[in-house]
């Protein structure tokens, strides 16, 4: 089972796709870890890297293209991958569906975490003081940034999947365990099919 977890910074979609590797023993591939641990690396490239994060902007296409399409490929996907974080764009979304393609695979769900924009800045503030600022883009005028790019460059992406009937939208906004809850009930709805 392949899945795609969508929904602006702060939604949960990393909290909710670990979950659902731990129950399902599918791959949770999350792009922006990636491209952090290349900036944790010291990397020429990781600087470049950095500072682009540090913006709120995207980094582009081509690179994330790439890295995700190598990582699909790999042994650890054969049982079904979460993308969490990817595509955030209608050239990632239609890169990813010629991936596949090329693969036989496709994705059987795209989770929509649907959050009020004005609980994000508590959320990431939280996230924040939990991981003692390890994320650099975690601050505020950061956030309203990656919203505003969300808004512009993201969330055109979805017309693109209700089109093809790929959409499930969850209230974000309930607690942690009920987000889950609704999850597992897409994904039982996919395996009793
Ligand atoms: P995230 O951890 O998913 O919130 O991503 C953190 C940052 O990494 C984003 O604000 C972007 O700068 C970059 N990033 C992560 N995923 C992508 C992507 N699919 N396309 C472009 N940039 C990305």
């Amino acid at each position: 089972m392949n899945i795609i977890m969508f929904g602006p910074p702060g939604a949960g979609k990393g909290t909710q796709s670990v979950i659902l590797q731990e129950k399902h023993g599918i791959k949770q591939l999350s792009t922006g870890d990636m491209l952090r641990a290349e900036v944790a690396s010291g990397s020429e490239l990781g600087q470049r890297l950095k500072s682009i994060m540090d913006s709120g902007q995207l980094v582009s296409d081509e690179i994330i293209i790439e890295l995700i399409g190598n990582c699909i490929q790999s042994d650890e996907c054969e049982n079904g991958f979460i993308l969490d974080g990817f595509p955030r764009t209608v050239a990632q979304a239609e890169a990813l569906d010629e991936m596949l393609q090329g693969m036989n695979k496709e994705i059987d769900h795209v989770i929509v975490l649907e959050v009020d924009e004005d609980a994000l800045l508590e959320r990431i503030k939280t996230r924040a003081a939990e991981t003692g600022g390890a994320r650099s883009d975690d601050n505020e005028e950061t956030l309203k940034k990656r919203l505003g790019v969300y808004n512009e460059q993201t969330a055109p992406i979805i017309p693109y999947y209700k089109e093809k009937g790929l959409l499930r939208s969850i209230d974000g906004m309930q607690s942690i365990d009920t987000v889950t809850s609704e999850i597992d009930n897409v994904v039982a709805s996919q395996q009793a099919a």
